[in-house]
């Protein structure tokens, strides 16, 4: 029995790597999600998934300080521990570790791991160096964790595809798991920062579902000019009244490179918007059928 077990909090790198080196030996397979914590029903699906792949499940929980920019919302980013032992146990995990700074980045730490080319387009030009800061922390996480499976959520699709681009190139002998985006009943998808959003912005984000879905739609009845899809999607995001909308891209999934053509057998439209001070992110993976 699973759900709802009792969550063991694991704060040292040596801790945690002598109990995952255990299980192992003991012939347990171990599932691992990265997260920042303030868990969701997105995060807590990835746990459930984890959980019917594996014996054992270890949700990290660490605010990453390199992955944010000086001008980002590093300090004020919500954290409730207590909660999130909750909604992890509830939703199967057995292990949260749960390190510090200090016990990530210790004095002299002088290590970088980045995948050069995906990491600077789209998000990576509005937030640069922020693809090498996650790709740092979850090889570390990985060699902290020792799982023989890593989850990670579709909602952000470019770290999803850099994450299997580095463990691929890398040779981490792990299998990695892309599991789909939870949304509210709006479409809006569940994400820790929807809390920044006061009632307004969070009644006029809907939009950016909507936009997702309109693309969608026209794709699979044909519609094959981009120019003419990201008009439209900008006339649905601009009626929620955004303060910014940083890009609207149309790419291959299976390079990550922006297309102007719609001819590969699937396309995933992903957005950047702003609502009032919050970067909401948002995509949509399309199979072009005709
Ligand atoms: P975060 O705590 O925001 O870093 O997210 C941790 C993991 O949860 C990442 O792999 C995210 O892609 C995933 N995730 C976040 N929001 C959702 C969601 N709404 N649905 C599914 N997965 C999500």
């Amino acid at each position: 029995m699973k759900s709802g077990i009792p969550v063991r909090i694991l704060k040292t790198i040596r801790e945690t790597q002598e109990v995952s080196e255990k299980l192992r030996c003991d012939g347990k397979k171990i599932a691992v999600i990265p997260t920042m914590g303030y868990l969701h029903q997105g995060h807590a699906s990835l746990i459930e998934r984890a959980s019917s792949l594996a014996d054992i499940v270890i949700t990290t929980i660490f605010v990453n300080p390199t992955q944010f920019g000086p001008n980002e919302d590093y300090t004020r980013y919500p954290r409730d521990l207590e909660n999130d032992k909750a909604v992890a146990g509830a939703a199967g995990s057995n292990i949260i570790f749960f390190p510090d700074a200090g016990e990530m980045y210790p004095d002299g730490f002088d290590s970088i791991v980045e995948v050069e080319e995906a990491s600077n387009i789209l998000e990576g030009k509005f937030r640069p160096k922020h693809f090498r800061g996650v790709t740092t922390v979850v090889a570390k996480l990985l060699n902290i964790t020792k799982p023989h499976i890593v989850i990670f959520g579709q909602k952000d699709a470019q770290q999803a595809f850099i994450i299997q681009k580095m463990i691929k190139d890398l040779n981490f002998d792990i299998e990695i798991v892309i599991a789909p985006i939870v949304r509210e009943t709006d479409g809006l998808a569940l994400s820790s920062r929807n809390i920044y959003l006061n009632e307004t912005e969070r009644k006029n984000a809907s939009v950016l579902f909507r936009s997702l879905k309109y693309a969608e739609k026209q794709i699979k009845h044909g519609e094959r000019s981009i120019t003419l899809l990201r008009k439209e999607m900008l006339k649905i995001i601009q009626s929620g009244t955004p303060t910014q909308i940083d890009y609207i891209a149309f790419i291959d999934p299976v390079t990550f490179s922006e297309t102007e053509n719609i001819n590969q057998p699937e396309i995933l439209a992903a957005l950047a918007v702003r609502f009032g001070s919050t970067r909401l992110i948002d995509n949509i993976l399309v199979s072009i059928t005709s």
